[in-house]
């Protein structure tokens, strides 16, 4: 999988979950300093509402008791007394002279006023409105009645006046049930009002509901954002689901294979051997035709799980396209992985029981950890491409050859067209000799190109990739105008030319007039049609018969020699002779090659040339090396010799110079 293919299915699937899990903690931190901020206000209310009953209460008592206090040293039915058990707030009233001695108490007690000095509260009351001075390790917390809050010691020194009252807590009592004496100057005593301060469920009830507010808010956000996230989630997986399934299988896709490939041959390595399989089968394209898109679409479902119904585990496959597989196997040696292939194939062969599938397949092995899958799939491919679809054998493992070959196949269809228009491709003469009195008898011209870079390139590194791509055409055709041009010239300087022989591909015989183009170009320089021959393969046999039976006859007619090329490499040579009226036959150089086989194919030569004679026709013998091989191929009375023994192909120029004058001698010994 590419990069930017790889970037683009993560940004799918990374889909907004971060915001979300960012929006929920700030949502959270908000509503935590709402609640703090809420509490503090709430607290100061309290207090401050708290501690003003208290002063009240006690400045009131404090003059209840200022103008009861002749009276209530002897009096215990003073109405004060009454006031103070009716009074609920207030747990005690006691007073204390100048110097700290206790002078009277309402419950016999008298509150340690030491403690004031160090006191955890100061009340400044009177006319100036309520202060409270908390002392809060070294800082000195300053509230005032407005409820704001600030930390200012000198403003606490400047407060400590006349107006100054002690107020402290009784810290054993708990926060919510305390008690707070207030000290108040009265006269040269000290009037100490021990208040009972409660706070009851109605004194926060702001609180609470505040409290209760947010919690419900912090609660709906909450699951709100779960929910979403939880959505999220469930998104995501199906996104990821998606992204990742075949449609036309509902197993993975070939993304998921080749991400899951990635990491399953990060483990490649002595133990554990992995292999990439491309595996085709063939004509999918006419089995839709056949059976309709539908079916072709069932079939490839089947394919699918009969293919993954058979795999282990670490290993993975998908669908490619049409009906191309990739799987990615474990294997312990090439035979293993073959008959298991083959084993598969076999399987597969089976789906639709009434129905004859052939499959192919292309195995690259993977050779280290780091390799990339797409690119391992591709030499599978190309392993099954090169091994040719028709071969017999259906497994083709991928060799580095194989890479190099369509490098070169490339580069060469990129040159071709300059190459041409260069005058890259140059013919070369190859005579053939004559058996009696082995004189010149005869040429065939074969293309050479002279490659900038490449230097010298033989026709069979060329010719094939030609004859797929149909440069074939443009290439016979310029061969056939140079043979006809250099032809014309010879001719036109008394030389008694040779017949040359043309190789015409059977790529040309797809066209009708292909006899009238033939003509139209040898005819471009006037020149006799009996100094052309024409050179058909063998395998030009195989295709448009008619075509071939009737373009064959029309060149006949016109003059020009048909020569059957490679007689005996193919398998219907004897057939071929039986339709087609040819004037000679080339007997093809593998009968003169080998050891073991040698006797057996001088004996066939033999019988051709018999039957060759018998059928009027020429006799050529290709690829002579030896002077056994020319003496026999003499006492046979074969007609022609063509070969390294007497000559290999040459430049045209060196052809002229080696021929022309010999040539001449024996034009004039004839006449
Ligand atoms: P071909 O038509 O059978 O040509 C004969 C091949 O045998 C030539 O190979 C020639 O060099 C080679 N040969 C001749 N005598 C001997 C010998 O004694 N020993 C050995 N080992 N080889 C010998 P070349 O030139 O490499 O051409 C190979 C093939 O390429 C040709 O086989 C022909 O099929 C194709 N070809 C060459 N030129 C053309 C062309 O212009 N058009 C087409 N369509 N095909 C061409
Ligand atoms: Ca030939
Ligand atoms: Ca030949």
């Amino acid at each position: 999988m590419g990069r930017t293919k790889e970037k683009r299915i993560s940004r799918l699937k990374k889909k907004r979950i971060w915001p979300s899990i960012v929006g929920l903690f700030f949502v959270l931190i908000f509503f935590v300093v709402v609640i703090l901020v809420g509490l503090g206000l709430v607290v100061v209310e309290v207090t401050n509402r708290k501690l003003t009953e208290g002063y009240e209460r006690s400045l009131k008592a404090a003059e209840l008791y200022k103008e009861n206090e002749a009276d209530l040293l002897t009096n215990p039915n003073n109405p004060f007394l009454l006031y103070l058990d009716i009074t609920d707030e207030i747990d005690a009233i006691s007073v204390v002279s100048e110097n700290g001695e206790g002078q009277w108490s309402s419950n016999g007690q008298y509150p340690d006023i030491s403690l004031a000095s160090m006191a955890d509260f100061y009340f400044l009351g009177n006319n100036s409105p309520i202060h409270i001075i908390l002392e809060a390790d070294e800082n000195v917390v300053y509230f005032d009645s407005d409820n704001s809050l600030m930390v200012n010691e000198t403003l606490l020194v400047s407060m400590v006046g006349n107006n100054l009252f002690h107020v402290f807590l009784d810290s054993t009592e708990s926060v919510f049930d305390f008690s707070i004496c207030f000290l108040m100057p009265a006269g040269s005593d000290t009037v100490c009002v021990t208040n009972h301060i409660s706070v009851y469920g109605y004194d926060v009830q702001m609180l609470l509901f505040f409290m209760a507010i947010v919690i419900l808010l912090v609660g709906v956000f909450t699951l709100y954002y779960i929910i979403s996230f939880i959505g999220m989630m469930v998104n995501q997986r199906r996104t990821t689901k998606i992204i990742y399934t075949d449609l036309l299988t509902g197993g993975d896709n070939w993304m998921y294979f080749t991400k899951k490939s990635k990491k399953l041959i990060r483990k490649v390595g002595a133990k554990r051997k992995y292999a990439v399989i491309h595996l085709r089968m063939k004509k999918y394209r006419s089995f839709c035709t056949c059976f309709g898109i539908n079916k072709g679409e069932e079939l490839i479902e089947r394919l699918y799980y009969t293919i993954k119904k058979q795999l282990r585990r670490k290993e993975t496959m998908a669908h490619y396209e049409k009906a191309d597989f990739g799987l990615l196997l474990t294997y312990t040696d090439e035979l293993e992985l073959a008959t298991r292939l083959e084993r598969m194939v076999q399987n597969l062969e089976g789906v639709f029981p009434n129905i004859k599938l052939k499959y192919r397949i292309g195995v690259c092995e993977v050779e280290n950890s780091r390799a990339n899958v797409e690119e391992l799939y591709n030499n599978a491919l190309l392993a099954r491409e090169m091994h040719g679809d028709d071969n017999e054998q259906k497994i083709a493992f991928f060799n580095i050859e194989m890479s190099k070959q369509r490098i070169w196949e490339r580069k060469v269809e990129d040159d071709m067209e300059r190459a041409l228009m260069n005058k890259e491709f140059q013919v070369y003469l190859q005579p053939k000799f004559s058996t009696g009195e082995e004189t010149l008898g005869g040429a065939e011209a074969l293309v050479r190109w002279i490659h900038p870079t490449e230097g010298f390139v033989p026709p069979n590194r060329f010719i094939p990739i030609f004859e797929q791509n149909g440069f074939i055409l443009k290439l016979d055709d310029f061969m056939l105008e140079e043979v006809a041009k250099q032809q014309a010239k010879w001719i036109s300087e008394g030389w008694k030319v040779v017949p040359i022989s043309v190789n015409v591909s059977r790529a040309h015989f797809t066209r009708e007039d292909l006899a009238e183009h033939i003509c139209e170009i040898v005819d471009r320089y006037q020149v006799p049609h009996n100094v052309i021959e024409l050179e058909l393969t063998e395998s030009a046999f195989f295709d448009d018969k008619e075509m071939l039976l009737s373009t064959v006859k029309k060149l006949r007619d016109a003059g020009f020699s048909v020569s059957m090329d490679d007689f005996g490499a193919g398998y219907s040579s004897l057939n071929s002779l039986k339709e087609l009226s040819l004037d000679v036959l080339k007997i093809d150089a593998d009968f003169f090659r080998g050891t073991d086989s040698l006797d057996r194919g001088m004996l066939i030569v033999t019988e051709v040339i018999n039957l060759a004679k018998k059928l009027n026709m020429k006799i050529v013998a290709e690829g002579i090396e030896s002077r056994e091989q020319v003496d026999f191929l003499k006492e046979q009375e074969c007609d022609l010799i063509q070969g390294y023994y007497f000559a290999k192909p040459m430049p045209l120029g060196e052809f002229e110079k080696t021929y022309k004058n010999v040539g001449q001698e024996e034009m004039d010994k004839q006449e």
